[in-house]
């Protein structure tokens, strides 16, 4: 009986311990970001990292995908590049957030819309694009990290009225 009651005891410490508190991993990748934005990746990561149950790893830059390249508009299909997205995320993370100065859009209605971000609802990847977000530092810094938050929130499962509004 006291054996047990030790047994019961090591599994509830571990229970709190270790078994509780595994951090939720987002990967942020830097896809075609233009140099003078790479300090968008340290302030999304000081966002998230406000929240004690995430962990951030930074991707080396590659390259935004050929496949979702759209030549009659130049542009990047962002539905495409959440496919390739979802294709190379590592097994060992939970979600991966690409961020590019390149423009991408959406095909709705027969038209292809240029937009600010797209992420599954719910999924494992979302893209964030600063080619719409103006040059002014401090304005594109506030629309990237509301941005952030909306796609990760549709990641997480919020509908598009619940994700917090994007700029
Ligand atoms: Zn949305």
């Amino acid at each position: 009986m006291k054996k047990l009651l030790i047994f019961c005891l090591i599994v509830l410490n571990f229970g709190c311990g270790n078994f509780g508190s595994k951090l939720i991993t987002i990967v942020i990748l830097p896809m075609e970001l233009n140099q003078n934005q790479e300090y968008l990746i340290d302030e999304i990561k000081e966002l998230i990292l406000e929240k004690k149950e995430f962990n951030i790893v930074v991707l080396d830059k590659c390259d935004l995908p050929q496949s979702a390249w759209y030549e009659p508009r130049k542009r990047y299909h962002a539905n495409k590049i959440l496919q390739h997205l979802k294709k190379i995320k590592p097994d060992s993370v939970d979600y991966i957030l690409a961020l590019t100065s390149k423009d991408i859009s959406i095909s709705k209605g027969g038209k292809e819309w240029g937009i600010f971000g797209l992420g599954y609802e719910p999924g494992v990847a979302s893209v964030i694009s600063t080619f719409r977000l103006g040059n002014n530092k401090k304005l594109l810094t506030k629309r990237v990290l509301k941005i952030t938050k909306h796609e990760l929130g549709h990641n997480f499962g919020l509908p598009i009225a619940k994700a917090p509004k994007p700029a």
